[in-house]
């Protein structure tokens, strides 16, 4: 038997930690009861500088259960450095992770399967939704397209996975090795290799609360994403501006054909229809190539990903 340890991110999660907590426990005593994990498997809850009671909430159902365990970030640091956190704290406690959300959109229900397949040799096993009836036509529509543009510009992330997942410990030892600080962890546990495999489940709307990711969140979070995973963007660059000036080439031996056959004309239009695009393009392609120099900025501060402020672990490792 193995050690399991459930990490959950919570940022602002008040109205849905009670049926979370709930849940997760009784998930945890049934693998327990039926052998399939050790009595110390345990449940941690990161807060990541959330505003409203579920620092409280966490630190109450710690003290009330000794299967609940929190990390307390010192301020609001992001989901994928939250469940970052997570993972990395209780890393040397444990011989498998699954990370999932608070608001129960993933289906508890999916850890027996994950788990199985723990045993069965995989260190790596993805949540995949199967459906998403559960989203609106737009996100569906957005997210599906994204999954199919990453593919495209040669980042090996599954498709329809988000960070619901089995971890194994080695799995984790081999996440911890990548150092950069720009991290995109859908994109990056393909990278780390070992036996993986996947598990379908059907994602269920948000119990209660509001989403996290607002559509700006979830931009920039889309394209931190193709950022940090692909520099596809900028060959494609390259190649747009190969091809105008093709084009530019053909312009000007056409127009050099009609000055000498003397059929010039005043060609207002084409002119500012072209310094516009060029102009449009420039703009656009210094834009994309600043957005990586930010990022090698970032990257060479090398600053920390998270912070952890509080660790209320088992009693004799900790306070
Ligand atoms: N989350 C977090 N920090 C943030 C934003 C979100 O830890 O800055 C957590 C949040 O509490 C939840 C998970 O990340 O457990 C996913 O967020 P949410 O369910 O709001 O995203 P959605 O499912 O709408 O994409
Ligand atoms: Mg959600």
């Amino acid at each position: 038997m193995e050690t399991l340890y459930i990490v959950v991110p919570c940022y602002n999660e008040q109205e849905v930690l009670p049926e979370t907590s709930k849940r997760l426990l009784e998930k945890l005593c049934a693998l327990i009861d039926g052998k399939k994990i050790t009595p110390e498997s345990r449940i941690v809850f990161v807060n990541d500088g959330s505003k409203d009671r579920t620092w409280q909430m966490i630190e109450e159902l710690h003290q009330q259960e000794r299967f609940f365990q929190g990390v307390c970030l010192s301020r609001n640091m992001g989901h994928q450095n939250a469940l970052l956190a997570g993972l990395m704290t209780v890393k040397d406690h444990c011989d498998m992770t699954i990370s999932m959300d608070a608001d129960l959109q993933d289906d508890i229900n999916a850890i027996d399967a994950m788990v199985e397949k723990y045993y069965a040799g995989c260190d790596v096993v993805y949540g995949v939704r199967d459906n998403r009836d559960s989203d609106t036509w737009f996100k569906k529509f957005t997210a599906e397209g994204y999954y199919k543009v990453m593919k495209h510009l040669g980042a090996d992330i599954v498709f329809n996975h988000a960070d619901f997942r089995l971890m194994s410990r080695r799995a984790l030892d081999g996440l911890r090795s990548f150092p950069e600080v720009n991290i995109f962890l859908r994109g990056i546990v393909p990278m780390i290799g070992y036996p993986s495999d996947k598990v379908f489940y059907k994602r269920s709307e948000r119990f209660a609360g509001e989403s996290k990711y607002p559509l700006k969140k979830m931009l920039s979070f889309a394209w931190e994403g193709i950022t940090s995973l692909s520099t596809k963007p900028i060959r494609m660059i390259s190649m747009v501006g190969g091809g105008i000036f093709l084009v530019s080439i053909i312009m000007l031996i056409y127009s050099l054909v009609r000055y000498f056959t003397g059929e010039t004309e005043i060609g207002w239009t084409s002119t500012i229809v072209s310094i516009w695009a060029i102009g449009g393009l420039q703009l656009l392609a210094i834009g994309i190539i600043g957005e990586y120099i930010g990022k090698v900025y970032l990257e060479t501060k090398n600053r920390p990903k998270y912070i952890v402020q509080t660790y209320l672990g088992d009693d004799e490792e900790n306070n």
